[in-house]
C-alpha cells in the first residue's frame, strides 16, 4: 500500500515508517517540525520508497498519486510541548485533522487517529476502558491538548458517520523508545538524562501519581494491527503495568546506576493521579497486547541516551 504518516518524522511517527517499510508499503512521512526533527528519519533519505513532505498539516494537504491509507499522528505530545505550543495544538487537532479527514475522503483511504488517554482527563474510573466519558478540565492548561483530542475523535467518527469513511481510533497510552527528544520534558527522557548527567531526578508532587509505560514498537504494532483490522475503536493501545512516579524514578535510578539524587517540585496543575489502559478490547478485536517489558525497552532507551 502507500501510506501517509503525518508527523512522521515525530517519535512514534518515525518508528510506524520504519515498520511500514519494513512491512513491503510505500510511505510518505508529512510533518512541519514543531517538534519533530529530520534526524529521525535521516536513515530513510534515498530510498525510492520513501519520501518526506515539510508541511503544516493545519493548511490544506496536497499530495499527489493514490493513497490507501492516511496515519494521523501530527501534534505536540509532550505536555511541556503543547504548553509552549497551545495554539498550535489545537490547531493541529481541529483543522489539521479536518484537512486529514478531507484527503482521506477525496483518495477513498483509510484513516487511523492517533488520540490519547488524555481524553480520560484526570480519570474517575480506573482503569480506564474505552466506554468511560472522560473527565477532563476544557479551560485548564491541557485542555489544549485533550479537547483538541476529543474534538478529533468527534470529527472522525463524523467522517466515518456521514461520509463512510473507514476510520479508526487509537488512544495511544504513555510511549518511550529511542528518538524522544532528551529536552521534551516528558518523564521518561527527563529522568534518564538527568540520571546520566549525574543531575538531580525532578519528581513532581511526592510521586504517588500513576502511569503505565508502553514501548514504541509494542505500540507501533497495535497501531498497525488497527489499520489491518475491520475495527473502528476508540481502542486503548498502551501497556497494562502501572507503577507510581516514586516507583519509575527508582527504576531509573537502578537502571542506569546513577548517583543522582531525587528532588520533588510542584505538581502540574490537572496532572492525572492515575493512569493504567483496560486493553481487553485490543486483545480481543486485535489480538494485541505488549510484549516488551519494562526492563527491556528502558535498556535499549537508556543506551540510545547514552550514545548522544
Ligand atoms: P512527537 O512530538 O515526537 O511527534 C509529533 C510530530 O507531529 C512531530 O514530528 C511534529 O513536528 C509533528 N507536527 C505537530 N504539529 C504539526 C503540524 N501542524 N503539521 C505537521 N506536523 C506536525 O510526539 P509523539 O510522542 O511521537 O506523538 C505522536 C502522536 O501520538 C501524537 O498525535 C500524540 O498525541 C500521540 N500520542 C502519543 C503518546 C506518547 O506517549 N508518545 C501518547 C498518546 C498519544
Ligand atoms: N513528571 C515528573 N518529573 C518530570 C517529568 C514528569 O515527575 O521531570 C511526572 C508528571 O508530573 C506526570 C508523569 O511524570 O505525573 C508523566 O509525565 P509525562 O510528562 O511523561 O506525561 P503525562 O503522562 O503527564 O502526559
Amino acid at each position: 500500500m502507500r501510506i501517509l504518516v503525518t508527523g512522521g518524522a515525530g517519535f512514534i511517527g518515525s518508528h510506524l515508517c520504519d515498520r511500514l517499510l519494513s512491512d513491503g508499503h510505500r510511505v510518505l512521512a508529512m510533518d512541519n517540525l514543531i517538534t519533530g526533527s529530520t534526524d529521525n528519519i535521516a536513515h530513510l533519505s534515498g530510498r525510492g520508497d520513501f519520501s518526506f513532505i515539510h508541511h503544516d498539516v493545519t493548511n490544506y494537504m496536497f499530495v499527489a498519486g493514490e493513497l490507501d491509507f492516511i496515519f494521523h499522528l501530527a501534534s505536540p505530545a509532550s505536555p511541556a510541548d503543547y504548553l509552549a505550543f497551545p495554539i498550535q495544538t489545537l490547531k493541529v487537532g481541529s483543522l489539521g485533522t479536518h484537512k486529514a479527514l478531507g484527503l482521506a475522503l477525496a483518495k477513498e483511504a483509510g484513516f487511523v487517529l492517533a488520540s490519547t488517554s488524555e481524553v480520560y482527563g484526570d480519570p474517575l474510573v480506573h482503569p480506564q476502558p474505552e466506554d468511560y466519558w472522560g473527565n477532563v478540565n476544557p479551560v485548564g492548561p491541557r485542555g489544549v491538548y485533550d479537547e483538541a483530542k476529543r474534538f478529533a475523535e468527534a470529527i472522525t467518527f463524523a467522517y466515518r458517520r456521514y461520509h463512510g469513511l473507514n476510520t479508526k481510533v487509537a488512544r495511544i497510552f504513555n510511549t518511550y523508545g529511542p528518538r524522544m527528544r532528551a529536552d521534551d520534558g516528558r518523564v521518561v527522557p527527563s529522568f534518564i538524562s538527568q540520571a546520566l548527567a549525574g543531575d538531580d531526578i525532578t519528581v513532581f508532587g511526592d510521586g504517588s501519581q500513576t502511569r503505565s509505560f508502553c514501548y514504541v514498537s509494542d505500540t507501533v504494532d497495535g497501531l498497525v494491527r488497527l489499520m489491518a483490522s475491520d475495527f473502528a475503536g476508540p481502542v486503548n493501545i498502551g501497556n497494562p503495568d502501572e507503577m507510581t512516579i516514586g516507583e519509575f524514578a527508582d527504576f531509573v535510578l537502578d537502571s542506569v546506576d546513577s548517583t543522582s539524587s531525587i528532588v520533588y517540585r510542584e505538581l502540574p496543575m490537572d496532572d492525572p493521579k492515575v493512569r493504567r489502559p483496560d486493553i481487553t478490547l485490543a486483545r480481543e478485536k486485535l489480538g494485541w497486547e505488549p510484549g516488551v517489558s519494562l526492563r527491556e525497552g528502558m535498556a535499549r532507551t537508556i543506551d540510545y541516551f547514552r550514545d548522544r
